[in-house]
Parts: structure tokens; C-alpha cells; sequence
């Protein structure tokens, strides 16, 4: 998948999901260092270079320990087709080998094992367009995208944020995106979707501007996730009996509302200064998504 390669790249970097603040960090490592400095008065038989060695390590050990806490404080944008991917190309590669290799397999098996491909061609092919494009998405708008990477609902809880590009029609509400919005039955801050508690469910049309509707489903995120209790109380007076409508969540005075379109303008001006730095602009999705699905329907 050559037209892939540039953003696989990116992927591969090591990512720290935030600016780390710096200033916690020299805090944690200054009062260390004082207390092992308290602990070497007197002592003359120690050298300098053990000290410094015996600073760094305390140094590193507190940063670490420091990096492994934000990764579990923090939640995360994740791909709505992560679930089962592994497998499903491990057995696309096997299901291929079979159709080429099996000499006694009967024309009815063959048609079952072309029938099983063409369903994980498509599970595979929409995993590989949404990574791509949230690869876009984080290239083109780093700062928006770390916004919802680090989300936490009011409470201060991590929130995972799941996202699926699907078909054009692909979704109960007639938009090109939605985020659904849900609560726990037992805490009203808890937001909820088909991926359990603490998650975000956001589904995009492939279409040729998916981006935009992203940085448009995620400016809703923004705002419901640290006011969902608040918020669903607002929804719920102002859009009853709307339940297939696509213009819920943009009545006048709604805060999510106007996030969403505030998202959608900063994207938009991040990506007009992006094109003025850079050669490569955003393909179009379809065009990704057909040779996605060519490339992983070959029986090689
Ligand atoms: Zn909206």
C-alpha cells in the first residue's frame, strides 16, 4: 500500500500523548535530588560521579514512573475496528493460501472461503482507511487531536474516544457524522456507548471531506464529555421526539453545538496553513478505501 507508506511511518514514532508538564517533572526530580543530597552530608568517601550517576537514575526512574502514570490517567482516540483485527488478517493471509494451495478443496468450499475473504477484505479495508485517515487527521491538527487523545469526562476519568469511517448511509441518523451520546444508568457523569462505559462512539461518511466532519464530531466531544450530566439535561428538553433528526445538537444556544462548529473552523484554518508548508494534501477517502480493498483482495 504505497500511497500508506508516509503515514505508516509517522505511526511507528514514539508518542507521548501530551506536552508533558514540565514543571511537574523538574519538581518531582528537584525534591528527589535534595533529599539524596540531605542523605550524602558527611560522606566523603562518594564521588561526584556517583552522585550524578545516582541523581540520573532517580531522575529517569521518577520520569518514568511519571510517563506510565499519564498513560493510565489519560484515554485515547481509537480505531471503532480494532476489535478482532489481528485475526482477521491472519486469517485473510490463511484463507488465501488455502484458495492457492488446496488442490482437493470443492467448488462449494471455494465459494465459502471467497465468501469469508470478501467479509474480512472489508473489516481490514475500513480498519486500514480509519487508521490512515486519523493519521490525517493528527498530522494536519496535532493540537485538536491531543485535545480529545487526553479527554477526561467532569470527574477527571479518562475517556475513550472510538471512531469509525462507514459507508455514506451507514448510520441510524441521517448525517454525515454522529456522535452518539449516552450515560450510565448509575452515574450521570459516566458517558457510555457500544463499546462500554467511559467511551466515545463518533461514526464519519467517507466522503471527501471526512476530516472536516471529524473536526466537527470531535468539537461535540469536547464539550459533551466534561458536561455530560449538564448536557444531557439540556438535550433533553431541547430535542425530544427528535430522535432521527440531523439537526440535533445545533439549536441556537447550544454549547455543543457551537464546539462542534468552532472545531470544524480551526481544522479548517489549520489545514489552509498545513497546505501552505506542505506538497501532500488529503486524498480522497474513496479513492484510499477502493485500493485498500483491491490490495487486500489479492491472492498473494
Ligand atoms: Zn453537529
Amino acid at each position: 500500500m504505497k500511497n500508506l507508506q508516509h503515514f505508516e511511518k509517522r505511526e511507528a514514532e514514539v508518542y507521548i500523548p501530551f506536552d508533558a508538564p514540565t514543571s511537574v517533572n523538574t519538581s518531582v526530580a528537584d525534591s528527589a535530588s535534595k533529599k539524596h543530597n540531605q542523605n550524602l552530608v558527611g560522606s566523603q568517601a562518594i564521588s561526584d560521579n556517583h552522585n550524578v550517576a545516582n541523581r540520573i537514575r532517580n531522575y529517569c526512574l521518577h520520569l518514568l514512573a511519571f510517563i506510565l502514570t499519564c498513560h493510565a490517567v489519560f484515554g485515547e482516540i481509537k480505531n471503532g475496528y480494532e476489535k478482532n483485527i489481528v485475526a482477521s488478517k491472519e486469517s485473510l493471509k490463511i484463507l488465501h493460501a488455502r484458495l492457492l494451495e488446496d488442490e482437493s478443496i470443492t467448488p462449494a468450499q471455494r465459494r465459502t472461503v471467497q465468501s469469508t475473504i470478501a467479509t474480512l477484505v472489508e473489516h481490514v479495508s475500513y480498519f486500514e482507511l480509519t487508521e490512515s485517515l486519523l493519521i490525517q487527521f493528527k498530522t494536519i491538527a496535532p493540537e485538536l487531536y491531543a485535545e480529545i487523545d487526553t479527554i477526561t469526562d467532569r470527574l477527571g476519568r479518562p475517556v475513550n474516544v472510538y471512531i469509525k469511517f462507514v459507508p455514506i448511509d451507514g448510520t441510524v441518523v441521517n448525517a454525515e457524522g454522529t456522535t452518539y451520546m449516552d450515560r450510565s444508568v448509575y452515574d450521570p457523569d459516566t458517558y457510555k456507548s457500544e463499546f462500554g462505559e467511559f467511551t466515545v462512539s463518533v461514526k464519519v461518511w467517507i466522503v471527501p471531506r471526512a476530516l472536516l466532519v471529524l473536526a466537527h464530531e470531535l468539537g461535540h466531544v469536547k464539550y459533551q464529555v466534561p458536561n455530560l450530566a449538564s448536557y444531557f439535561v439540556f438535550h433533553k428538553n431541547n430535542y425530544h421526539n427528535t430522535s432521527t433528526s440531523n439537526s440535533i445538537g445545533h439549536n441556537i444556544d447550544d454549547p455543543s453545538g457551537k464546539s462542534a462548529i468552532e472545531y470544524a473552523k480551526t481544522f479548517q484554518k489549520t489545514y489552509a496553513d498545513f497546505l501552505k508548508l506542505s506538497n501532500s494534501r488529503v486524498q480522497n477517502p474513496l479513492v484510499i478505501l477502493a485500493r485498500l480493498k483491491k490490495d487486500w483482495s489479492k491472492n498473494t
